[in-house]
């Protein structure tokens, strides 16, 4: 085995066991693999590895990699980063998913920019929980009015909150930046939103992240190596 097919298959076990020692199933956190500023080959690896969802983080790193697995069976991608409006046209035709989503107008952009081929576009809200000047994400009591705007659009499909805690902080302070961002998806719920997903968790809290209710990882170093 390589280097990435042996991280990915430790980091699966370790989200299997972190899962079960939560009292969840065994299958209900899903593993991004951050593969922005990595190589097609190094995507191959994690691909051949079982990794079938990737996250990114700039737009013009990530074509040529997407088009490199066009008609991949089962391949998703991800983008993860800050998002400028001259960027939303290729992101809504190129992506999966989107879970850095902090304005109505990007939202905007994206639902009408959405070729009507594909299906929806999955989309998170980034959520700055610690309210960190230097953090993208809107503050917790932005979200509710921002969603009630989002499911009005057509062709993006609101599924979650996403954030990323405080560098400085310590695992037991993350824990809790963790548990209100899924006390604000409880909370949304309970007007009516369906949302079933908690993007949070990276290579180094993870294990606390998932304990605090988490459906998707996103873990690049503890799978490609150190950036
Ligand atoms: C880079 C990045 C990650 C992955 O971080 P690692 O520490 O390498 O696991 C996760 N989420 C976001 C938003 C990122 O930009």
């Amino acid at each position: 085995m390589n280097d990435i097919a042996s991280r990915v298959s430790t980091l699966s076990n370790q989200i299997r066991q972190a899962s079960l020692r939560s009292g969840r199933a065994a299958d209900s956190v899903q593993l991004l693999a951050v593969s922005k500023t990595r190589s097609v080959s190094e995507v191959e690896q994690a691909f051949a590895a079982g990794c079938h969802r990737f996250g990114e983080s700039y737009v013009q790193d990530a074509l040529p990699k997407i088009a490199a697995f066009a008609g991949r069976e089962g391949i998703e991608w991800h983008f993860i980063g800050p998002i400028q409006s001259n960027k939303t046209k290729s992101i809504a035709e190129h992506f999966d998913w989107v879970h850095s989503i902090d304005r109505l107008k990007i939202a905007q952009r994206l639902s009408e920019q959405r070729p009507p081929n594909l299906a929806p576009l999955n989309i998170c809200i980034q959520v700055n929980i610690t309210g960190e000047e230097t953090k993208s994400g809107i503050s917790s009591d932005q979200v509710l009015p921002l969603a009630q705007q989002i499911v009005m659009l057509p062709n993006i499909r609101l599924r979650g909150l996403m954030t990323v805690p405080k560098n400085a902080d310590s695992m037991t302070q993350t824990y809790q930046t963790f548990i209100e961002l899924r006390e604000l998806m409880n909370t949304l719920n309970k007007q009516n939103f369906q949302l079933d997903t908690l993007s949070m968790g990276m290579t180094h809290d993870m294990d606390v992240a998932i304990q605090a209710g988490s459906t998707i990882v996103r873990v690049g170093t503890g799978i490609f190596g150190p950036r």
